[in-house]
């Protein structure tokens, strides 16, 4: 990932806080903390997903999931993208006294400043008082009884932003996201916009700030495209005309620079393939119930997976605790 630097004449604590880990919320995390954004995400209070009896209907779980798998999966995947997650409310949002950025107070912890903030919950908008004027940015619905304050769907656009400088909002907004894939979806969205803003704010220009975030297969690079002077070519081709610089400028340099870095590292070679699949098997394997995993694999393909030391530890284990216990 090309890991956008933030602005330096303003110093924040953290480059993006997202209020809400639920699908919108952790999805959009994914995206910011793979480009190298510090995000952080905190989440507690009235959640959508924890009123779900049973997720079946969420791509890529054929028996669909429970929701304590499937909450515990989308964290871990935030935490290892390199999102923060915190434990608490957020009871407010205000502009700094500077008027840049935002000043983010939970219920328990400390506040902390962010340039840039996504809401990313689905019920609550109280926190969000006083960035614009109630009328314009909030609407009053009646939920199961109770009166909640929540964004006027319409009010942000479609990937996110508002017309609060800084202010995204992955949820809840436009046509309202009935399901939890689409709700993972909008946040994705609005995400990678949040990505291409911090691209922009570090001197990139808005054709070569909305990057793909793919990686790819080095066997599908070429003797030419293994070449960087054939990517540095082909930017200059591609990006050049509508570059708001000079391209001898030293920023159209740095924005190549970083462009090409990224490209080159989106390409990975088939050790490193496989050696990201055994890591996500694993990861994966430990949300699992063991007694579910044993139950489903043929037991004797379990056991030849379990490598001699890994048998010779256990029974070593197993000797020692019944020679204390004796
Ligand atoms: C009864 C019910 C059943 C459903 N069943 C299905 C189903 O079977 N399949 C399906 O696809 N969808 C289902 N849905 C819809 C699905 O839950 C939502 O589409 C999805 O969860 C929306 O995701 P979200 O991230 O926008 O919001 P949420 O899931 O609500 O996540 C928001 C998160 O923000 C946190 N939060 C809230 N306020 C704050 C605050 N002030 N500070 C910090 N954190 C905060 C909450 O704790 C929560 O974790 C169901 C919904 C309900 C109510």
């Amino acid at each position: 990932m090309s890991q956008v630097t933030a602005p330096t004449e303003t110093q924040y604590d953290h480059d993006i806080v997202i209020v809400g880990g639920g699908p919108a919320g952790c999805s959009a995390g994914v995206f910011t903390a793979r480009e190298g954004l510090d995000t952080v995400i905190f989440d507690r209070g009235r959640s959508s997903i924890q009123r779900c009896a049973y997720l079946e209907n969420y791509l890529g779980f054929p028996q669909g999931v429970d929701i304590e798998t499937f909450y515990a999966l989308i964290h871990d995947h935030a935490e290892t993208a390199g999102c923060s997650i915190v434990p608490d409310i957020v009871e407010s949002v205000d502009r700094r006294d500077d008027g840049e950025g935002f000043t983010i107070t939970p219920q328990e912890g400390d506040p902390v400043t962010a340039r840039r903030v996504i809401a990313a919950t689905r019920y609550d908008g109280s926190y969000l008082h006083g960035l614009d004027s109630d009328e314009a940015m909030l609407e009053t619905v009646d939920h199961d009884g109770e009166e909640d304050e929540r964004f006027d769907r319409d009010y942000p656009a479609d990937d996110g932003p508002t017309p609060v400088d800084g202010l995204y909002v992955a949820s809840p907004a436009g046509k309202p996201d009935k399901q939890a894939i689409l709700a993972a979806g909008r946040g994705a969205k609005v995400g990678k916009r949040v990505v291409a803003d911090a691209r922009i704010d570090d001197g990139w220009w808005k054709s070569v700030a909305e990057g793909v975030d793919w990686v790819r297969q080095e066997a599908e690079l070429d003797d030419e495209w293994a070449d960087r002077n054939s990517w540095v070519e082909w930017f200059d081709d591609y990006f050049a005309e509508d570059a708001p610089v000079d391209p001898d400028s030293d920023r159209f340099e740095r924005v190549r620079e970083s462009y090409v870095d990224n490209r080159f590292d989106g390409y990975l070679s088939d050790a490193e393939i496989d050696r990201r699949a055994e890591a996500g098997h694993e990861t994966l394997a430990d949300h699992l119930d063991p007694e579910a995993v044993v139950e489903a694999i043929d037991s004797e393909a379990l056991l030849s997976a379990i490598d001699d030391d890994a048998i010779r530890a256990y029974r070593d284990d197993d000797q020692q605790s019944e020679m204390e216990a004796q």
